[in-house]
């Protein structure tokens, strides 16, 4: 297999319209993205998929999306105002800022000057102002993860659903972090996604469902495309552990950069709750918990069994979805050799992530008989409920080909002067990985498409 780079990646994605830097033509914000047209669906049908088998497909996992915008002292009690930082390191001589944890050999990353400064501390955490008076009452955090809404608002999912233990909750949506070097595109950015799953359990069940979340995250990845031969579990060790975990796997991708981390699945334990629930001293809470959280409520759930209150354990799958859409957009680019001196790139995505799933393409540009046909196909294929449909009107086949091949569309379909001539009328179907055609009756669209995108 050809070796895939980061600058291949990074150039398909501004040609097609997958991914743009951030304020572009003011030249840029250093780790900020802009989702482009194929991008936004891409990334969209990404978070489809983890929704569908997080919520959809189980029944133990409800929904959330919560406020961006965080309390401060959500993030006071949960350890983040104090905890919540990297290692920062100066280099004196080019002035650089790094992370201490980046610097190979006591180097400087720019200038290679070991004159730097001791690893200090840097908060991670924008801040922001709510209202009009910019004072420290008023202080407001963007959020570095979208967990802590899902602690804070945990009992009224409880009370709303009835749910008993082991239940989950489920939020993707928008964090932040200052990263000191921001890098490697977007795979560590300032403003970001993460789909994440809070599932409570029962204290004493909680390694067994870390197992169980373990295997079931890595089925999933492989179900977006990546092979396990290009994943790896790396198990952090107890002491570079984060503040709130008991253990933690990485669920590890082959980037073109190297083996990163793609997932976090973390057992937090009690901490987080324990953290903002109301009478810590009453609950037999097992983790060093902030003291005297200011709580109103009580983040617990009743059990049956024991006849007790309980507060949950917690293991928590984290996955940042931009970095899972570069993983997928790493694994499915290809450039191939077709022989004769040509060659075509192509990404071989899963059909479900495909930002386009069929592109309609007119044999003639502008042949008003040949486009009315191209619309009546498409009005009758998007009642499907397969995704995008894209319909062409460029006149040039072999060069709509190779740009849906680039952006990954499974299938073109044909519509030339036999289709609108001879009965009954017949299409013709390209398949992206063979780019073999074969003819298809229009009457038998639906079901050759609904079979091929949904059977
Ligand atoms: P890293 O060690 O790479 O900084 P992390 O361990 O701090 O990541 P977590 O706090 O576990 O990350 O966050 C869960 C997931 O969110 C990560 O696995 C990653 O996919 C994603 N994520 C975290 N930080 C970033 C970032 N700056 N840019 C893009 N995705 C991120």
């Amino acid at each position: 297999m050809v070796a895939k780079t980061m600058d291949q990646l990074v150039s398909l994605c501004k040609r097609r319209g997958f991914i743009f830097q951030n304020a572009d033509i003011y030249g840029g914000m250093q780790g900020v993205y802009d989702y482009g047209p194929l991008g936004v669906e891409l990334k969209n049908n990404l978070k489809a998929a983890w929704w569908r088998s997080m919520v959809y497909e189980r029944d133990d996992i409800e929904g959330l999306d919560a406020a961006i915008l965080t309390n401060r002292k959500v993030l006071h009690y949960s350890g983040h105002e104090d905890t919540f930082s990297d290692p920062m390191t100066d280099c004196r001589k080019c002035k650089g800022r790094f992370r201490a944890d980046h610097i190979k050999d006591g180097k400087c990353p720019n200038c290679g000057s070991t004159d730097l400064t001791e690893p200090r501390p840097f908060n991670l955490m924008f801040k922001t102002t709510v209202g009009p008076v910019d004072n420290a009452e008023n202080l407001a955090y963007l959020r570095p993860e979208t967990a802590q809404a899902i602690f804070t608002q945990f009992k009224n999912v409880v009370d709303s659903t009835s749910r008993k233990l082991p239940f989950g909750i489920a939020q993707i949506g928008k964090s932040f972090r200052n990263e000191i070097t921001p890098r490697n595109f977007i795979f560590r950015v300032r403003e970001f996604e993460q789909a994440e799953l809070e599932y409570f359990v029962m204290p004493g069940e909680d390694e067994k469902w870390h197992e169980m979340w373990k295997e079931a995250r890595i089925k999933w990845w492989e179900e977006q495309g990546l092979p396990r031969e290009h994943i790896n579990i790396y198990t952090t060790p107890k002491e570079d552990l984060a503040h709130y975990a008991k253990a933690c796997y990485d669920i590890e991708y082959q980037f073109p950069h190297g083996m990163e981390e793609l997932e976090g699945i973390a057992n937090r334990t009690d901490y987080d709750l324990g953290n903002h629930t109301k009478g810590q001293d009453e609950l037999n809470l097992t983790s060093h918990c902030h003291p005297n959280s200011d709580s109103t409520t009580k983040l617990c759930i009743r059990d049956d069994e024991s006849n007790s209150w309980v507060v949950p354990f917690v293991i928590e799958p984290s996955m940042g979805v931009d970095r899972g859409v570069l993983a997928v957009l790493t694994e499915a680019y290809e450039e191939e050799d077709l022989g004769e001196g040509n060659s075509r790139i192509v990404l071989k995505l899963k059909k479900h992530l495909a930002p386009i799933k069929v592109a309609i393409i007119p044999l003639k540009k502008n042949n008003e008989a040949i486009m009315n046909k191209c619309h009546e196909i498409k009005q009758n294929l998007l009642k499907l409920g397969i995704g995008r449909v894209a319909l062409e009107n460029t006149g040039n086949i072999g060069k709509a080909y190779r740009r849906h091949d680039e952006v990954g569309t499974p299938l073109c379909i044909t519509v030339d002067f036999e289709t609108i001539e001879n009965q009954p009328e017949s299409v013709t179907i390209r398949d992206r990985d063979t780019m073999e055609q074969h003819r298809v009756n229009i009457a038998d669209l639906p079901t050759y498409l609904r079979e091929y995108f949904l059977g």
